[in-house]
């Protein structure tokens, strides 16, 4: 057994999980499949990897154990749908096995492992487990694996659950036949909610015996709710308020505020520092935090989502229809506080403010303060993403502030459209982050920024499943691997995609040379070798026989990564105009530099800003980090880039026979030729992502009204119908029907410079989006495509 700390032990002890030891290890002895369900913070995902290992499970292979290790042999393997988790609670597992069995622990997340022969207990990322698979499909290196967070049904979850279905079974026979080798498989799904009917009832998931489902009673203190009686706008400003008056009026208790993303944290806790900290020095200060690199981000003052270029767009006439909703209810929203000072003795406005941002991105170090006492004499105040709903449980949090959204990628694969925009959260995430504030006592609160009638109107029962609003090729093409056919009929989905939206993968697939027939191709082999989006894989494969793989490597990083720059700062009429303009010219100067090989192409910008980083980063992260901010770039971004440039390199090395270098060259200025021909190459990973102007479809009667004054009102149309007619408002006049119908560059595009006389005929562009804020009458805005190249 496992000598753990005394203070370990107790905490332990207090969780569900633990008092349910017996019965939940007895489950899962008996049943290949178990699904456990247990509320946000009762010791699942620390907790049943312990528990395993204490039970024999995930002895190490080439141990001489005794015989009935065997049954057992292999790693325990625990799957999160993001690194944050992974990270932290390998490192959590770690400090509780003390000192004889932390090396046991160990996390793998992409371009980071401390897997070692010693890992009995494995913390990855649910992609990390896919690429594994790939290679053995039996996983026999493992004993144990755990599917946590399912409830979230991340695109890498459900297909997980559905390959294990498939492996389970395969691994029993093998197990039989070859004892010596297998030992049977146990797949554990967990979950934070109850709602595993996809799972539990689907007839192709798990069609001989349906897995038992295990549910641990986690103790929850009810939660007092206050809906807004007004649902602002922005809420960023009015959370800002709320907090700062919550912090001086409530008795002690952490808070945890949930918003949107990184920079609108950082730019609430520089606010909130400003208001509460002025006179103290304990607090968090971020002026004087370590990473800079926030500091480079506030003076831009780009909160996530809110600063879109879009709003330059001068002709949008309904922009400003700033209304908020009125309801009649009459909710109190002003804090309870004579109600909550009768339990509480201590003088309020003693404490200072501990502030804390909680990121995905923040460096693990930073990500673990929440979990340490906060000093004395002051209140911990968490800015948390939605990391905290259900991914982290933060203790001693009592009172918990909701904006009632979150930024979430979406694809509606009917119009092509791609969204990464602020929207309402479902009822069920309201209900986790309210959660939140019940866990360690009674007298918890949540103070929702949206009124009731909001939340019942516009906010969803649940979370859509992810599988339902992403492109599908990279899903396809993988399974495809494992030679489905016909993926639709074939795959066990939790929750089937549409028909439509699977033939349009398998449409781009077939495009890409990746698929022939039903069958995946020797193309189709090459492109799933690089971990990346087939169309990227595509670029990839056809750079080696170009001579431009160097290139190509360093663009498609790019592009896979994405997200690279920070868009220039809105300014206001209040600011320093002098400073104004100097930060303007060094905007200019920036994005002069980084497109002087092609002022056309965004792809060769993206590719020059790649190279450029490179040549610095090969100097130091300091230096790196003063090229990102010199340049408006992104640099937690770019320092992945480089890490997956060098993962690409790497594959690309593996398959030359040694004709490639050890480390990817940075790539030098595409001479006569070559620019044209790398365009050619994006455009080949793009076959179908073309547009033509719309003043040159003969047949189009109709013009889209006024004549464009500037390049991001110069319409264009998609060359494969994405825009359905079915998204065109009927009654909209026709000059609105035509830009409902049309796609803009985005304003970022190195295009927008240009008149409208000199946009190219034919765009070939990465993606559409639209701006659609999370606001309660779901204004229209135009489409607008993000360009790669001219071509023609
Ligand atoms: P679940 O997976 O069921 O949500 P966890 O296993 O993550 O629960 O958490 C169990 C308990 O361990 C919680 O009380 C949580 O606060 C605590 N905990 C988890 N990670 C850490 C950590 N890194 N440091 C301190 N406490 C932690
Ligand atoms: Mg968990």
């Amino acid at each position: 057994t496992i000598q753990r700390e005394e203070d370990v032990q107790t905490a332990r002890l207090a969780l569900p999980v633990v008092q349910d030891e017996q019965r939940i290890i007895e489950t899962i002895h008996a049943n290949t499949v178990t699904i456990l369900c247990g509320s946000t913070g009762s010791g699942k995902t620390t907790q049943v990897p312990q528990m395993l290992l204490e039970n024999g499970y995930g002895s190490l292979i080439g141990d001489s154990s005794p015989a009935k290790d065997l049954q057992s042999r292999g790693m325990i393997g625990i799957t999160q749908p993001r690194r944050i988790a992974a990270t932290s609670a390998a490192e959590r597992v770690a400090y509780e096995l003390g000192p004889t069995y932390r090396d046991r622990v160990a996390h793998q997340v992409r371009y980071d492992t401390t897997v070692s022969k010693k890992t009995a207990i494995k913390f990855m990322t649910d992609g990390v487990l896919l690429r594994e698979i790939q290679m053995d499909f039996s996983l026999s290196k493992y004993s144990c694996i755990m599917i946590d967070e399912a409830h979230e049904r991340s695109v890498n979850t459900d297909l997980l659950i559905g390959l294990l279905s498939r492996i389970v079974p395969q691994r029993a026979e093998l197990a039989l036949e070859q004892p010596e080798k297998y030992c049977p498989l146990k797949l554990i799904i967990m979950s934070a909610t109850l709602r595993v009917d996809d799972f539990l009832s689907n007839e192709r998931l798990f069609p001989t015996v349906k897995p038992p489902v295990l549910e641990v009673e986690g103790r929850q203190y009810s939660v007092t709710e206050h809906f807004s009686r007004k649902t602002k706008r922005d809420y960023v400003e009015e959370m800002i308020d709320k907090v700062a008056r919550g912090h001086r009026k409530l008795p002690p208790g952490a808070m945890l505020v949930f918003l949107t993303g990184q920079q609108e944290i950082t730019f609430v806790a520089k606010k909130l520092n400003e208001r509460l900290n002025r006179s103290s020095s304990g607090g968090f200060d971020l002026s004087n935090g370590t990473d800079d690199y926030e500091d480079g981000y506030e003076k831009a003052d780009d909160r996530d989502g809110f600063v879109e270029n879009e709003d330059d767009d001068a002709h949008d006439e309904n922009s400003g229809s700033e209304a908020d909703i009125k309801v009649d209810e009459t909710f109190e929203d002003e804090f309870a506080v004579e109600q909550l000072e009768a339990d509480h003795k201590q003088p309020k406005g003693a404490l200072r403010p501990h502030i804390l941002p909680l990121y995905a991105a923040l460096p693990v170090a930073e990500q673990q303060q929440v979990f340490e006492p906060p000093p004395e004499g002051t209140r911990m105040i968490v800015l948390a993403t939605n990391v905290a709903e259900t991914s982290l449980t933060i203790p001693g949090i009592r009172y918990v502030f909701d904006c009632g959204r979150s930024k979430e990628k979406k694809y509606d694969h009917r119009s092509g459209i791609q969204t990464f925009e602020v929207d309402w959260i479902s009822k069920a995430s309201a209900d986790q982050r309210k959660g939140r504030a019940g866990r360690t006592g009674p007298g918890g609160h949540v103070w929702r920024l949206y009124s009731s009638a909001v939340f019942e109107r516009y906010f969803e029962e649940h979370t859509v499943p992810e599988i339902l609003r992403t492109p599908l090729e990279s899903v396809v093409l993988q399974l495809k691997a494992f030679s489905i056919e016909n993926v639709a009929k074939a795959f066990p989905f939790a929750t089937a995609p549409e028909q439509l939206q699977l033939e349009k993968a398998e449409a781009l697939l077939q495009n890409l040379g990746a698929v022939k027939g039903a069958q995946m191709s020797e193309t189709g082999k090459q492109i799933l070798k690089f971990p990346v989006d087939p169309r990227y894989g595509k670029i990839l494969v056809l750079a080696r026989n170009n001579g431009l793989l160097q290139h190509a490597i360093a663009l498609t990083a790019g592009l896979a990564v994405g997200d690279l720059y920070i868009p220039q700062a809105q300014t206001n009429e209040e600011d320093d105009t002098a400073a104004v303009n100097t930060q303007h010219q060094a905007y200019g100067r920036a994005q002069a530099l980084l497109s002087q090989w092609d002022d056309r192409s965004d792809a060769v910008k993206m590719l020059r800003s790649v190279a450029l980083h490179a040549e610095h980063y090969s100097n130091g992260a300091a230096e790196a980090r003063e090229f990102c901010r010199n340049n408006w770039l992104r640099e937690k971004s770019m320092v992945e880039v480089q890490q997956l440039r060098k993962q690409l390199h790497a594959i690309a090395r593996a398959q030359s026979n040694g004709a490639l270098a050890d480390h990817p060259l940075v790539p030098t200025a595409p001479k006569g030729k070559e620019l044209q021909r790398l365009n050619q190459l994006v455009a080949a990973g793009f076959i179908d992502s073309v547009a033509i102007r719309a003043d040159l479809l003969k047949s189009d009667g109709v013009s889209a009204g006024r004549k464009p004054k500037r390049a991001i009102e110069v319409a264009y149309r998609t060359l494969k119908p994405s825009i359905s007619d079915a998204g065109i408002d009927r009654t909209a006049s026709p000059a609105e029907r035509e830009v409902q119908r049309s796609v803009f560059i985005h304003p970022s595009s190195v295009l927008a410079k240009l008149s409208p006389s000199e946009m190219p005929s034919y765009i070939v562009y990465s993606h559409l989006s639209k701006a659609v804020a999370a606001t309660v009458e779901g204004k229209q805005k135009k489409t607008r495509m993000h360009p790669l190249t001219p071509i023609g």
